[in-house]
């Protein structure tokens, strides 16, 4: 017996109407008049042939249905009927042999056993290869061997060190240090170390969403990540400050790879394209890989979209004060300019800085609290103020990268909650940061600007 819905491809020469196909477990190929409703079938499984009656509840919206699926059922009987007397004709000894054809078991395989040490606070690969049963020195071999694919002396709290037998014998170590590259180590073959990329299944996938309270919020009821937000966030992160300028009806469009593993879903692959609109105005990104395998998101005339600056110094964040020639502080009580942006967010928030500089203060600043300043070229400085605490290893004269943490928010200094004070100093002076001109990002090279424009068009197919 079989039951549910199956393609039906026997039967293209049939009426509407009669049940006969072949099983396959999926949806439907041939429309069916009256099908919607309850169908069952009965058949022989070893073919997978299903043969369609209707019940009662089809047959009375029908009544002609159950009388053409008996001759539906008579057409085939015969007709297989026919086929296996011509087949037996035809070529007896092969139907023969076919039945005396005993199909060897499959070889029984090695008998797998898993055996998982997490890393925890306070641990090192020597002492999670000795929980596992490696001697300290043939852990100390696995270093030295792992030189040149990845540095074990550098394991991360929360990842997994798989050990796996086969029939009782240890064969091999695997650790995955991220979601793209696994670290083998062959237990029975020299200690052999070697890099493997992990193998997802991998779908393209597009998410709209329509933005409502934030992009964060209205990304995770559409179904988005956190992951997948992030990561489309930060490829505008140029081009828009998600916390100041996103408003209701403002629209999002992502076209990213989807990745599985093992059935189950698994950190996201690349994004593909994307696009933002803000107040009207929408901002394009493609990824495009040059030449020279450097990739890099592009907009619809090849511009980088990478800017010298961030457009905010947090990733997600609530802008509280603006740049305002008259306010009155809060905390004196009189009114002063306030030339800056003042961006509420929880107490340990990391700040990022908004662009490659050095630093040339990490330190106590009065009313500013615990301040950094970075100076990023002749012309622009960015400031930094009532953090709770700087970031390991930021002190003056240390190089930053765009992006980089360099302090997380709090509320030191003349200040009423956590926030940053975020201040944008051109030439001495401190200016609107919404309104810094920002120099624009590098473009497509002219010998590569036809390629780029094929696959702009190609992603933006697959966007529609
Ligand atoms: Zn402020």
């Amino acid at each position: 017996m079989c039951w549910g819905w199956g393609w039906r491809l026997l039967v293209p020469m049939y009426p509407p109407g009669v049940g006969i196909g072949v099983d396959d477990g999926f949806g439907k190929l041939f429309p069916f008049r009256c099908f919607e409703t309850d169908e069952r079938r009965i058949g022989m499984l070893a073919l997978g042939i299903c043969f369609s009656f209707t019940s009662s509840h089809d047959a009375l919206q029908c009544p002609d249905m159950i009388r053409t699926r008996f001759i539906g059922v008579l057409i085939l009987l015969l007709l297989l009927g026919a086929g296996g007397f011509w087949f037996w004709h035809r070529n007896p000894s092969t139907v023969v042999a076919e039945q005396t054809d005993v199909i060897p078991p499959p070889p029984p395989g090695p008998v797998i056993d898993v055996q998982e040490r997490t890393v925890v606070e306070g641990d090192v690969f020597t002492k999670v290869m000795e929980d596992l049963g490696v001697s300290y020195g043939d852990a100390l071999t696995i270093v030295t061997n792992a030189a040149d694919v990845f540095d074990l002396t550098n394991i991360k709290v929360g990842r997994t060190f798989k050990l796996i037998s086969e029939d009782g014998v240890r064969a091999r170590v695997e650790y995955e240090p991220g979601t793209e590259y696994a670290i083998k180590i062959d237990l029975e073959n020299g200690l052999a170390v070697t890099k493997e990329l992990i193998k997802y299944d991998v779908t393209v996938e597009t998410t709209e969403v329509t933005i409502d309270a934030s992009l964060f919020e209205d990304g995770l009821a559409a179904g988005m990540s956190e992951q997948l937000i992030i990561a489309f966030a930060n490829i505008f992160a140029w081009e828009i400050d998600f916390a100041t300028v996103v408003q209701k009806g403002d629209h999002m469009n992502v076209l990213y790879e989807k990745r599985m593993r093992d059935g189950k879903e698994a950190p996201i692959g690349n994004i593909l394209a994307g696009e933002f609109t803000n107040s009207g105005t929408t901002v394009s990104a493609f990824r495009f890989v040059g030449a020279d395998g450097k990739e890099g998101y592009f907009n619809e005339e090849g511009d980088s979209l990478v800017r010298p600056f961030l457009k905010s110094p947090l990733a997600f964040g609530r802008v509280t004060s603006g740049y305002n020639y008259a306010r009155m502080d809060p905390v004196i009580g009189v009114v002063q300019p306030h030339r800056a942006i003042d961006y509420a967010a929880p107490l340990g928030t990391p700040i990022m800085a908004v662009g490659d500089g050095n630093i040339i203060r990490a330190s106590w600043n009065g009313p500013y609290g615990n301040e950094v300043m970075i100076r990023h070229n002749s012309q622009f400085q960015t400031n930094y103020a009532h953090l709770w605490k700087f970031a390991k290893g930021i002190k003056p004269g240390v190089h930053v990268s765009q992006g980089q943490t360099i302090g997380f928010v709090g509320s030191t200094g003349r200040s009423t909650g956590p926030h940053v004070h975020y201040e944008v100093v051109v030439n001495g002076t401190k200016v609107n940061p919404q309104d810094v001109k920002f120099p624009k990002g590098e473009s497509i090279g002219a010998e590569e600007q036809e390629a780029f424009e094929a696959e702009r068009d190609r992603l933006k197919g697959m966007m529609e």
